[in-house]
């Protein structure tokens, strides 16, 4: 950061953990890999839009562990297949079910499911986003890998899992503050994340807060500000940052920075959940805006 804030930032690079399951994905889906074959099943079935991380980590989750899998896209197919949806199908052989968006928004997983008539005995379902009880124990471990705590710990967010697990992973024994930046408009968030960590371990914690000024319009939304943004900031550190999620946190970070939000001598280790996949597609769409 700059030299006169007397602001330390650090960044994780969870986005290297994998090329196609990067950063929290990774964390994510660890235990439920684990689980699913403990239960014996050959099949994932999870949902997304036509550019998550998520569906494409998920399929190449499955491709490295021998499960089958099956992504339920929200809306139409589209030809060319984008290349996440590409990726997915022809990489690494998920099966690819497309739903109307009014039914996806209305209906649950399991009427999902059972409308395409998809589901066997040995099928194992991961949410949307894939945040579960057994995601946000993927997540402590974000925590559990850092040798020394920061003041402040950011990281993006969407569902709330990775939050709920960098929170209870540091469970208030130190003096650190969890700082989320949601990629979604809305309040929403904070009372989500208190549910989650409600489900999760019952406990309730302080040290942590959501800010949701960065969303740029909402998710996958965007503004000239942030692309450039992005841009400079791998002209002068050769970090990539993501238009969805990571770049909207490390905007925010630093308009944090100049309203002195940070003091100095204060530390921040900022995590890179990934999602770096994502900008070939959004580059195809938007024409070429992110040079990295
Ligand atoms: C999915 C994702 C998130 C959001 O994670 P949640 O656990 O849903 O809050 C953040 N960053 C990246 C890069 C992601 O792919």
């Amino acid at each position: 950061m700059t030299r006169s804030s007397g602001v330390e930032l650090f960044i994780k690079r969870e986005d290297l953990l994998h090329r196609f399951i990067s950063g929290n994905k990774f964390r994510k889906l660890k235990y439920n890999l684990e689980h699913a074959k403990k239960l014996n099943a050959t099949q994932l079935i999870t949902f997304g839009g036509a550019y998550s991380n998520h569906i494409l980590a998920v399929a190449a989750a499955g491709y490295e562990h021998y499960f089958q899998t099956i992504g339920i896209i929200r809306g139409e197919e589209i030809h060319p297949l984008n290349p996440t949806l590409d990726k997915a199908q022809n990489m690494f052989g998920m099966q690819l079910r497309y739903v109307d968006r009014s039914s996806y928004r209305n209906q649950s997983d399991k009427a999902l499911i059972k409308m395409l008539g998809i589901a066997g005995a040995t099928s194992y379902i991961i949410p949307e986003g894939g945040t579960n009880n057994l995601a946000i124990k993927g997540c402590t471990e974000i925590v559990a890998d850092l040798k020394r705590l920061p003041d402040y710990l950011c990281c993006s967010c969407g569902t709330g899992g990775t939050i709920a697990g960098i929170i209870s992973g540091i469970n208030g024994v130190a003096a650190t503050k969890i700082l989320g930046f949601s990629s979604l408009k809305g309040e929403f968030l904070k009372r989500d994340v208190e549910k989650l960590l409600l489900a999760f371990n019952g406990q309730k914690y302080q040290n942590w807060d959501i800010n949701t000024h960065f969303h740029f319009g909402g998710y996958a939304r965007f503004k000239p500000a942030l692309i450039d943004f992005i841009n400079h900031f791998w002209d002068l550190h050769q970090v990539p940052l993501d238009p969805i999620y990571t770049g909207k946190m490390m905007y925010g970070i630093y308009e944090l920075l100049k309203d002195g939000f940070f003091k100095k001598g204060q530390n921040i280790m900022a995590i890179h959940t990934g999602g770096l996949q994502g900008i070939e597609g959004f580059n195809q769409r938007h024409g070429n805006l992110i040079h990295i």
